[in-house]
């Protein structure tokens, strides 16, 4: 495997490749725990200079104004990043420990060919928007409305799906006009450096409408949150971080989108296939290690199938062990680093401190002795009151808490600060119906069905977020109106 930005991870700034003002920081391998390269560390004053380079771009160019331009820049990034698939597989594999399989979907094939759907719309949008004549005072007007770009968009993202969240980021935003300033999570730098030389080396993007700064530092992301020359904050990650991204917005009152945590139901009507919920559930929560924000985390089962569904959710988990994410069968491979391992280890011991049974899992697989892996655990025993029950654990963990009836299970999936996603399962529509009526959530997948795709918004109601990402409504978070009147 050659992983190239080992030796030229830089950081793009006013359309330049350049090495981080900072030297170069380690990223670890999580299937393995060894250093697997270093990348490009940005500082502060990397940051301001991008923030700049966005700044005049967006400012003295007509880059926001150009719709077929961009359309055309776009649907070429998206290209170059198809011919380059194979560098940019491996790299997710190994940088982020994300399963092989799921680069040929969510992590990576899915969200480049994303991109064109966001070209298309900056060509199809209606930028003009009649409507229509009135008489406001008596005085005949006619109105219309401008849709105008944002202008500076700062984009912070996380580790767990970086290629996905960084284009449902860089594809609406550049659709729309604005210029951006991506800082990536330090777990996976190189995700983001790799796209970054290929948009400068392949695209006609001009010099300072999309840059990247890579580094070890959290506080880029608070700087560039807290910079009046940003219009915009576009932000996904945890829940905590979120607010401290609001507050440091809030001094010059930029826009904020928020993409945040999640702890979503499963929920299971008596009149559904139990086997096939439970296998379904069990399964979800091992994908990647559970690091999704919108995983199904606490199964919500009939009471008087308790047990039943217990069993029948164990004889799933058991089958699926850790892997190395390189094999192609591996659906669980490892946490992203040893802090999130410890974390997720905590939360299986305040299960049980709390009264929880671990029916499957709960510790460190023996057949790796290497890496951040954990198993996948299940746990029972425990009602929505526990701190498993209530907390993002991000790894894959599994509570099973019994309902009595279609409104307590309604009941519980709302007992959560979250509002990001969930699955129900059942036969009868009408019920089904009143119980995706009463679940306060973003999104909500019904018997299997996905609801993730280019043109369907997703984002969270609650604390999971503030804003809609993909979809029409995602695009429209990176515009501005204008309403204009003239006589009638
Ligand atoms: P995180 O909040 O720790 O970090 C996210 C990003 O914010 C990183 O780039 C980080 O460097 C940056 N950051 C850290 N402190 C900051 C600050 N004070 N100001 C500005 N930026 C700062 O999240 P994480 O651990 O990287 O990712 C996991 C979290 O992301 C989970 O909570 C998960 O639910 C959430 N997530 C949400 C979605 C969604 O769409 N709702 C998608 C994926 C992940």
């Amino acid at each position: 495997m050659t992983l190239r930005p080992t030796d030229s991870s830089t950081l793009l700034i006013d359309g330049k490749l350049v090495p981080g003002g900072g030297g170069t920081f380690d990223i670890l391998d999580p299937s393995t725990g060894a250093v697997l390269g270093h990348a490009a560390d940005g500082t502060a004053a990397d940051l301001d200079t991008a923030i700049d380079a966005a700044r005049r771009a967006f400012d003295e160019t007509d880059w926001c104004r150009d719709h077929g331009f961009r359309a055309h820049c776009l649907r070429q990034l998206r290209d170059a990043l198809r011919w380059h698939i194979e560098e940019l597989r491996e790299i997710t594999i190994a940088e982020v420990g994300a399963p092989r399989f799921l680069t040929a979907g969510a992590h990576l094939e899915g969200p480049v060919d994303d991109l064109l759907w966001f070209a298309d719309l900056a060509e199809t949008y209606s930028w003009t928007q009649d409507l229509g004549n009135a008489s406001p005072m008596g005085i005949p007007t006619h109105r219309y409305l401008l849709k105008e770009a944002v202008g500076v968009v700062g984009a912070i993202t996380p580790w767990n799906f970086p290629h996905q969240i960084n284009f449902a980021k860089i594809g609406p935003a550049l659709a729309a006009g604005n210029t951006v300033v991506l800082k990536p999570a330090p777990d996976t730098p190189w995700c983001a450096a790799l796209v970054a030389r290929i948009a400068a080396e392949e695209t006609d993007l001009p010099p300072g409408v999309f840059n990247v700064v890579t580094s070890s530092d959290h506080r880029i992301g608070a700087l560039l949150a807290e910079d009046p020359r940003v219009d915009l904050i576009s932000f996904t990650g945890s829940t905590a971080t979120g607010k401290s991204v609001m507050r440091a917005a809030a001094d010059n009152l930029k826009k904020v989108f928020l993409e945040l945590g999640g702890k979503s139901a499963f929920l299971v009507l008596d009149d559904a296939d139990l086997r096939g919920a439970c296998s379904m559930a069990a399964f979800t929560v091992c994908t990647h290690a559970g690091q999704g924000c919108a995983i199904t985390t606490r199964l919500v089962v009939p009471r008087e199938r308790y047990d039943e569904a217990v069993a029948l959710t164990a004889d799933t988990m058991r089958g699926i062990r850790p892997g190395n994410p390189d094999d192609a069968g591996t659906v669980c491979g490892p946490l992203i680093s040893e802090r999130q391992r410890e974390r997720v280890e905590g939360y299986i011991r305040s299960a049980v401190e709390e009264g929880g049974t671990v029916v499957v899992g709960g510790g460190r697989p023996a057949e790796h002795d290497r890496g951040f892996f954990i198993e996948p655990t299940l746990i029972a025993g425990l009602d929505n009151s526990a701190r498993a029950a209530r907390e993002e654990i991000f790894g894959p963990v599994l509570v099973v808490i019994p309902h009595d009836g279609d409104a307590d299970a309604v009941r519980i999936a709302n007992d959560s600060p979250y509002g990001l996603s969930g699955a129900v399962y059942g036969t009868d529509p009408d019920r089904i119906a009143r119980v995706v009526a009463g679940v306060r959530t973003g999104t909500l997948g019904v018997n299997g069905g996905i609801w993730y795709a280019a043109d369907a918004p997703f984002g969270g109601y609650k604390q999971s977020g503030i804003g809609r990402e993909m979809g029409v409504a995602g695009f429209e978070e990176y515009l501005e109106t204008k309403l204009v009147a003239e006589p009638a």
